[in-house]
Protein backbone atom coordinates (compact mmCIF):
# COMPACT_ATOMS: atom_id res chain seq x y z
CA UNK A 1 0.00 0.00 0.00
CA UNK A 2 1.37 3.28 -1.00
CA UNK A 3 1.86 5.22 2.21
CA UNK A 4 0.86 9.39 1.43
CA UNK A 5 2.98 11.82 3.38
CA UNK A 6 1.13 14.31 4.94
CA UNK A 7 1.88 17.76 6.24
CA UNK A 8 0.04 19.82 8.71
CA UNK A 9 0.60 23.83 8.64
CA UNK A 10 -1.14 25.28 11.59
CA UNK A 11 -1.19 23.07 15.11
CA UNK A 12 -4.32 24.51 16.76
CA UNK A 13 -8.13 23.60 17.24
CA UNK A 14 -8.50 21.39 13.84
CA UNK A 15 -4.28 20.99 12.91
CA UNK A 16 -3.62 19.27 15.89
CA UNK A 17 -6.87 17.11 15.88
CA UNK A 18 -5.92 16.01 12.10
CA UNK A 19 -2.40 15.66 12.92
CA UNK A 20 -3.78 12.84 15.68
CA UNK A 21 -5.95 11.61 13.42
CA UNK A 22 -3.29 11.08 10.52
CA UNK A 23 -1.06 9.35 13.03
CA UNK A 24 -4.10 6.60 13.32
CA UNK A 25 -4.11 5.75 9.65
CA UNK A 26 -2.65 2.64 8.16
CA UNK A 27 -1.98 4.26 4.55
CA UNK A 28 -0.72 7.91 5.94
CA UNK A 29 2.58 9.16 7.30
CA UNK A 30 2.32 12.63 9.36
CA UNK A 31 5.35 14.09 8.04
CA UNK A 32 5.21 16.71 10.73
CA UNK A 33 3.34 19.89 11.69
CA UNK A 34 3.96 23.44 11.16
CA UNK A 35 4.09 26.00 14.16
CA UNK A 36 5.00 29.30 14.77
CA UNK A 37 4.71 29.61 18.79
CA UNK A 38 7.13 27.55 20.84
CA UNK A 39 4.70 26.57 23.60
CA UNK A 40 3.83 23.27 25.65
CA UNK A 41 1.91 22.04 22.69
CA UNK A 42 5.11 22.37 21.13
CA UNK A 43 7.16 20.86 23.64
CA UNK A 44 4.20 17.56 23.93
CA UNK A 45 4.05 16.76 20.35
CA UNK A 46 7.85 16.66 20.60
CA UNK A 47 7.42 14.24 23.17
CA UNK A 48 5.43 11.85 21.08
CA UNK A 49 8.06 12.03 18.37
CA UNK A 50 5.99 14.21 15.97
CA UNK A 51 8.63 16.54 13.90
CA UNK A 52 7.93 20.07 14.56
CA UNK A 53 8.67 22.90 11.72
CA UNK A 54 8.75 26.57 12.14
CA UNK A 55 9.07 29.88 10.08
CA UNK A 56 12.93 30.42 9.66
CA UNK A 57 12.83 33.79 11.32
CA UNK A 58 11.88 31.79 14.56
CA UNK A 59 14.78 29.46 14.58
CA UNK A 60 16.55 30.69 17.20
CA UNK A 61 13.94 31.04 19.76
CA UNK A 62 12.92 27.24 19.28
CA UNK A 63 16.72 26.66 20.01
CA UNK A 64 16.81 28.79 23.09
CA UNK A 65 14.61 27.39 24.52
CA UNK A 66 15.47 23.72 24.11
CA UNK A 67 12.58 22.72 21.90
CA UNK A 68 14.09 20.25 18.90
CA UNK A 69 12.80 21.35 15.47
CA UNK A 70 13.03 19.74 12.35
CA UNK A 71 13.33 22.56 9.78
CA UNK A 72 11.40 25.14 8.22
CA UNK A 73 7.76 25.48 7.25
CA UNK A 74 8.97 25.21 3.84
CA UNK A 75 10.66 21.91 4.35
CA UNK A 76 7.70 20.75 5.62
CA UNK A 77 6.04 21.10 2.49
CA UNK A 78 8.55 19.88 0.53
CA UNK A 79 8.72 16.70 2.45
CA UNK A 80 5.18 15.85 1.87
CA UNK A 81 2.95 14.87 -0.73
CA UNK A 82 -0.06 16.76 0.56
CA UNK A 83 -0.30 19.69 2.94
CA UNK A 84 -3.57 20.01 5.57
CA UNK A 85 -3.38 24.11 6.07
CA UNK A 86 -5.08 24.48 9.50
CA UNK A 87 -4.19 28.12 10.39
CA UNK A 88 -6.68 30.89 11.35
CA UNK A 89 -9.07 31.58 8.71
CA UNK A 90 -7.58 33.99 5.92
CA UNK A 91 -4.02 32.81 6.14
CA UNK A 92 -4.66 29.74 4.35
CA UNK A 93 -5.12 31.10 1.32
CA UNK A 94 -2.22 33.22 1.73
CA UNK A 95 -0.19 30.16 2.57
CA UNK A 96 -1.23 28.51 -1.29
CA UNK A 97 1.74 30.45 -2.59
CA UNK A 98 3.83 28.41 -0.94
CA UNK A 99 1.97 25.44 -1.86
CA UNK A 100 1.90 26.35 -5.28
CA UNK A 101 5.51 26.65 -5.68
CA UNK A 102 6.80 23.60 -3.96
CA UNK A 103 3.81 21.35 -6.66
CA UNK A 104 2.29 20.27 -3.76
CA UNK A 105 -1.46 19.67 -3.11
CA UNK A 106 -3.23 21.25 -0.28
CA UNK A 107 -6.56 21.03 1.98
CA UNK A 108 -7.97 24.29 3.16
CA UNK A 109 -10.52 24.62 6.01
CA UNK A 110 -13.81 26.37 6.63
CA UNK A 111 -12.30 29.66 6.82
CA UNK A 112 -11.24 29.87 3.47
CA UNK A 113 -13.15 31.16 0.78
CA UNK A 114 -11.63 32.14 -2.51
CA UNK A 115 -11.76 31.22 -6.39
CA UNK A 116 -8.44 29.37 -5.59
CA UNK A 117 -10.79 26.78 -3.86
CA UNK A 118 -11.43 24.03 -6.91
CA UNK A 119 -14.23 22.07 -4.65
CA UNK A 120 -15.59 21.68 -1.28
CA UNK A 121 -16.29 18.73 -0.13
CA UNK A 122 -18.17 16.33 2.21
CA UNK A 123 -17.56 12.75 1.54
CA UNK A 124 -20.46 11.58 1.68
CA UNK A 125 -21.52 13.61 -1.03
CA UNK A 126 -19.01 14.33 -3.42
CA UNK A 127 -15.51 12.78 -2.70
CA UNK A 128 -15.08 11.96 -5.96
CA UNK A 129 -14.65 15.79 -6.58
CA UNK A 130 -11.93 16.04 -4.85
CA UNK A 131 -10.19 13.74 -7.40
CA UNK A 132 -7.67 15.61 -9.49
CA UNK A 133 -7.76 18.78 -8.22
CA UNK A 134 -4.80 20.82 -6.43
CA UNK A 135 -6.41 22.80 -4.21
CA UNK A 136 -9.71 21.74 -2.12
CA UNK A 137 -11.68 23.19 0.94
CA UNK A 138 -13.69 20.98 4.19
CA UNK A 139 -16.07 23.16 4.93
CA UNK A 140 -17.01 24.77 8.18
CA UNK A 141 -18.31 22.33 11.21
CA UNK A 142 -21.99 24.10 10.60
CA UNK A 143 -21.75 23.38 7.13
CA UNK A 144 -20.18 19.49 7.77
CA UNK A 145 -23.17 19.24 10.52
CA UNK A 146 -26.07 20.36 8.39
CA UNK A 147 -24.57 18.78 5.03
CA UNK A 148 -24.19 15.61 7.01
CA UNK A 149 -27.73 15.66 8.23
CA UNK A 150 -29.66 16.56 5.38
CA UNK A 151 -27.76 14.77 3.09
CA UNK A 152 -29.39 10.87 3.72
CA UNK A 153 -32.76 12.25 3.81
CA UNK A 154 -32.36 13.98 0.69
CA UNK A 155 -30.96 11.12 -0.79
CA UNK A 156 -33.51 8.61 0.04
CA UNK A 157 -36.50 10.86 -0.11
CA UNK A 158 -35.66 14.10 -1.61
CA UNK A 159 -35.51 17.47 0.38
CA UNK A 160 -37.90 20.20 -1.27
CA UNK A 161 -36.28 22.87 1.72
CA UNK A 162 -34.74 23.23 4.53
CA UNK A 163 -35.43 25.57 7.60
CA UNK A 164 -31.80 25.60 9.77
CA UNK A 165 -31.69 27.51 13.22
CA UNK A 166 -28.27 27.95 14.33
CA UNK A 167 -27.14 28.23 17.87
CA UNK A 168 -23.70 28.46 18.06
CA UNK A 169 -20.76 28.64 20.46
CA UNK A 170 -19.01 31.42 20.57
CA UNK A 171 -15.13 30.12 20.98
CA UNK A 172 -13.46 27.15 21.58
CA UNK A 173 -12.85 26.49 25.08
CA UNK A 174 -8.79 26.94 24.46
CA UNK A 175 -9.91 30.94 22.69
CA UNK A 176 -8.84 33.68 23.86
CA UNK A 177 -10.80 35.83 20.93
CA UNK A 178 -13.38 36.10 23.36
CA UNK A 179 -17.40 36.98 22.46
CA UNK A 180 -20.19 37.26 24.22
CA UNK A 181 -20.08 36.79 27.54
CA UNK A 182 -23.49 37.42 29.34
CA UNK A 183 -25.48 37.69 26.10
CA UNK A 184 -26.28 36.08 23.23
CA UNK A 185 -25.85 37.98 19.93
CA UNK A 186 -28.10 37.54 16.56
CA UNK A 187 -25.42 36.46 14.11
CA UNK A 188 -26.60 38.50 11.95
CA UNK A 189 -29.00 40.75 12.73
CA UNK A 190 -30.43 40.61 9.57
CA UNK A 191 -30.81 37.08 7.93
CA UNK A 192 -29.65 34.64 6.13
CA UNK A 193 -26.11 33.64 7.91
CA UNK A 194 -24.03 32.88 5.35
CA UNK A 195 -23.91 28.58 6.53
CA UNK A 196 -26.80 27.92 3.82
CA UNK A 197 -24.75 29.69 1.03
CA UNK A 198 -21.50 27.40 2.43
CA UNK A 199 -23.83 24.16 2.58
CA UNK A 200 -25.05 24.93 -1.34
CA UNK A 201 -21.06 24.28 -2.09
CA UNK A 202 -21.91 21.14 -1.80
CA UNK A 203 -25.67 20.30 -1.83
CA UNK A 204 -25.66 22.92 -4.83
CA UNK A 205 -29.38 23.80 -5.82
CA UNK A 206 -30.77 22.78 -2.03
CA UNK A 207 -33.40 25.52 -0.67
CA UNK A 208 -32.19 25.94 2.29
CA UNK A 209 -32.54 29.19 4.94
CA UNK A 210 -29.65 29.71 7.73
CA UNK A 211 -29.85 32.12 11.13
CA UNK A 212 -27.84 31.69 13.69
CA UNK A 213 -27.16 33.36 17.46
CA UNK A 214 -24.07 32.96 19.39
CA UNK A 215 -24.47 32.12 22.74
CA UNK A 216 -21.93 32.10 25.76
CA UNK A 217 -21.12 28.48 25.59
CA UNK A 218 -17.78 26.71 24.46
CA UNK A 219 -18.32 22.74 23.91
CA UNK A 220 -21.33 22.47 21.14
CA UNK A 221 -22.93 24.05 18.12
CA UNK A 222 -26.67 23.50 18.08
CA UNK A 223 -29.04 23.08 15.01
CA UNK A 224 -32.36 23.11 15.06
CA UNK A 225 -33.28 22.02 11.84
CA UNK A 226 -37.02 22.22 9.66
CA UNK A 227 -36.85 19.95 6.53
CA UNK A 228 -39.44 19.86 4.12
CA UNK A 229 -39.32 16.26 2.13
CA UNK A 230 -40.33 15.95 -1.22
CA UNK A 231 -42.92 13.51 0.30
CA UNK A 232 -44.81 12.35 3.71
CA UNK A 233 -43.14 9.25 5.17
CA UNK A 234 -43.43 8.07 8.92
CA UNK A 235 -41.40 9.12 11.78
CA UNK A 236 -39.82 5.48 11.95
CA UNK A 237 -38.97 5.56 8.42
CA UNK A 238 -37.05 8.82 9.14
CA UNK A 239 -35.32 7.45 12.24
CA UNK A 240 -34.34 4.46 9.95
CA UNK A 241 -33.12 6.50 7.32
CA UNK A 242 -30.84 9.23 10.07
CA UNK A 243 -29.73 5.53 12.52
CA UNK A 244 -28.03 4.38 8.92
CA UNK A 245 -26.50 7.68 7.70
CA UNK A 246 -22.45 7.35 8.46
CA UNK A 247 -20.98 10.04 11.06
CA UNK A 248 -24.57 10.66 12.74
CA UNK A 249 -25.54 9.42 15.85
CA UNK A 250 -29.21 9.30 17.65
CA UNK A 251 -28.76 9.64 21.44
CA UNK A 252 -32.50 8.72 23.17
CA UNK A 253 -33.27 11.12 26.20
CA UNK A 254 -34.21 7.77 28.11
CA UNK A 255 -30.12 7.57 28.77
CA UNK A 256 -30.05 11.19 30.11
CA UNK A 257 -29.10 12.71 26.76
CA UNK A 258 -30.59 16.06 27.13
CA UNK A 259 -27.98 19.00 26.98
CA UNK A 260 -24.82 19.36 25.30
CA UNK A 261 -23.00 18.89 28.63
CA UNK A 262 -24.27 15.74 28.36
CA UNK A 263 -22.72 15.31 24.76
CA UNK A 264 -19.40 16.50 26.18
CA UNK A 265 -19.50 13.76 29.18
CA UNK A 266 -20.13 11.20 26.71
CA UNK A 267 -17.14 12.29 24.71
CA UNK A 268 -15.10 11.78 28.06
CA UNK A 269 -17.05 8.44 28.41
CA UNK A 270 -15.93 7.28 24.72
CA UNK A 271 -12.23 8.16 25.74
CA UNK A 272 -11.31 9.72 22.53
CA UNK A 273 -8.42 11.66 21.71
CA UNK A 274 -8.62 15.11 22.49
CA UNK A 275 -12.53 13.92 23.92
CA UNK A 276 -13.64 14.30 20.00
CA UNK A 277 -17.19 13.62 18.84
CA UNK A 278 -16.81 12.96 15.69
CA UNK A 279 -20.57 12.44 14.82
CA UNK A 280 -23.46 14.67 14.83
CA UNK A 281 -25.52 13.60 17.62
CA UNK A 282 -28.85 13.72 16.65
CA UNK A 283 -31.30 13.86 19.82
CA UNK A 284 -33.88 10.59 18.78
CA UNK A 285 -37.05 12.05 20.55
CA UNK A 286 -36.16 15.70 18.78
CA UNK A 287 -37.57 14.18 15.58
CA UNK A 288 -40.77 15.22 15.09
CA UNK A 289 -43.07 14.70 11.88
CA UNK A 290 -45.56 16.49 10.34
CA UNK A 291 -47.34 16.34 7.00
CA UNK A 292 -44.03 16.03 5.28
CA UNK A 293 -42.17 18.61 7.60
CA UNK A 294 -39.33 17.07 10.01
CA UNK A 295 -37.87 18.24 12.84
CA UNK A 296 -35.12 17.82 14.29
CA UNK A 297 -32.00 18.73 17.00
CA UNK A 298 -28.37 17.84 16.89
CA UNK A 299 -25.55 18.97 18.90
CA UNK A 300 -22.23 19.47 16.56
CA UNK A 301 -18.36 19.14 18.38
CA UNK A 302 -17.14 21.95 16.65
CA UNK A 303 -13.44 21.00 17.28
CA UNK A 304 -13.88 17.36 16.04
CA UNK A 305 -16.91 16.90 12.96
CA UNK A 306 -14.26 17.92 10.75
CA UNK A 307 -11.28 15.55 11.29
CA UNK A 308 -12.70 12.81 9.63
CA UNK A 309 -13.36 14.83 6.29
CA UNK A 310 -10.16 16.21 6.54
CA UNK A 311 -8.50 12.20 6.38
CA UNK A 312 -11.19 11.69 3.50
CA UNK A 313 -9.95 14.41 1.65
CA UNK A 314 -6.40 13.21 1.53
CA UNK A 315 -7.49 9.78 0.17
CA UNK A 316 -9.47 11.51 -2.29
CA UNK A 317 -6.83 13.75 -3.63
CA UNK A 318 -3.83 11.68 -3.89
CA UNK A 319 -5.37 7.75 -4.51
CA UNK A 320 -7.69 6.04 -6.01
CA UNK A 321 -9.13 4.79 -3.26
CA UNK A 322 -12.84 4.70 -3.56
CA UNK A 323 -15.33 6.92 -1.18
CA UNK A 324 -16.81 3.87 1.03
CA UNK A 325 -13.26 2.03 1.51
CA UNK A 326 -11.53 5.61 2.82
CA UNK A 327 -14.70 6.30 5.25
CA UNK A 328 -14.73 2.69 6.09
CA UNK A 329 -11.14 2.90 6.94
CA UNK A 330 -11.31 6.25 8.42
CA UNK A 331 -13.97 5.38 10.63
CA UNK A 332 -12.70 2.16 11.97
CA UNK A 333 -9.20 3.69 12.80
CA UNK A 334 -10.81 6.71 14.44
CA UNK A 335 -13.58 4.74 16.38
CA UNK A 336 -16.90 6.68 14.79
CA UNK A 337 -20.25 5.22 15.14
CA UNK A 338 -23.56 6.14 13.63
CA UNK A 339 -26.91 4.48 14.69
CA UNK A 340 -28.85 4.59 18.31
CA UNK A 341 -26.40 4.88 21.15
P1 LIG B 1 -6.67 28.01 15.81
O1 LIG B 1 -6.49 29.46 16.02
O2 LIG B 1 -7.07 27.14 16.92
O3 LIG B 1 -5.32 27.38 15.21
C1 LIG B 1 -4.60 27.96 14.17
C2 LIG B 1 -3.12 27.71 14.44
O4 LIG B 1 -2.37 28.16 13.30
C3 LIG B 1 -2.58 28.48 15.64
O5 LIG B 1 -1.86 27.58 16.44
C4 LIG B 1 -1.67 29.55 15.01
O6 LIG B 1 -0.57 29.87 15.84
C5 LIG B 1 -1.20 28.84 13.76
N1 LIG B 1 -0.73 29.70 12.67
C6 LIG B 1 -1.12 30.95 12.35
N2 LIG B 1 -0.45 31.36 11.24
C7 LIG B 1 0.35 30.33 10.87
C8 LIG B 1 1.29 30.14 9.81
N3 LIG B 1 1.49 31.08 8.90
N4 LIG B 1 1.96 28.96 9.74
C9 LIG B 1 1.75 27.99 10.66
N5 LIG B 1 0.88 28.12 11.68
C10 LIG B 1 0.19 29.28 11.78
O7 LIG B 1 -7.68 27.88 14.58
P2 LIG B 1 -8.70 26.69 14.32
O8 LIG B 1 -9.89 26.89 15.17
O9 LIG B 1 -7.97 25.41 14.37
O10 LIG B 1 -9.17 27.03 12.85
C11 LIG B 1 -8.38 26.68 11.72
C12 LIG B 1 -9.26 26.64 10.50
O11 LIG B 1 -10.27 25.64 10.71
C13 LIG B 1 -10.02 27.94 10.20
O12 LIG B 1 -10.16 28.07 8.81
C14 LIG B 1 -11.38 27.69 10.84
O13 LIG B 1 -12.40 28.47 10.25
C15 LIG B 1 -11.56 26.21 10.56
N6 LIG B 1 -12.47 25.53 11.46
C16 LIG B 1 -12.45 25.78 12.79
C17 LIG B 1 -13.33 25.12 13.63
C18 LIG B 1 -13.39 25.39 15.09
O14 LIG B 1 -14.44 25.25 15.67
N7 LIG B 1 -12.31 25.75 15.74
C19 LIG B 1 -14.23 24.18 13.09
C20 LIG B 1 -14.19 23.90 11.73
C21 LIG B 1 -13.31 24.59 10.92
Amino acid sequence: MPIIKVGVVGFGTIGSRVADAVLRQPDMKLVGVAKVTPDYKAKLALEREINVFVPESSMDRWEELGLKISGTVEDLIDSSDIVIDATPGGVGLKNLELYKKAGRKAILQGGERGEAVEATIVPQVNYHEARGKMVVRVPSCNTTGLVRCIWGLRREVGVERVFAFLVRRSADPADKKGGPLDSMELNPVRPPSHHGEDVRTVLRDLSIFTTAVKTPVTHAHVHMLLIKLSKAIPRRDVVDILAEERRVLLVPESLGMRRTSDVFELSRHLKRPFNNIYENIVWLDSIHCDEGWVYLAQAIHQEAIVVPENVDVIRAMCTDVDAESSMNTTDIRLGIRKGIL
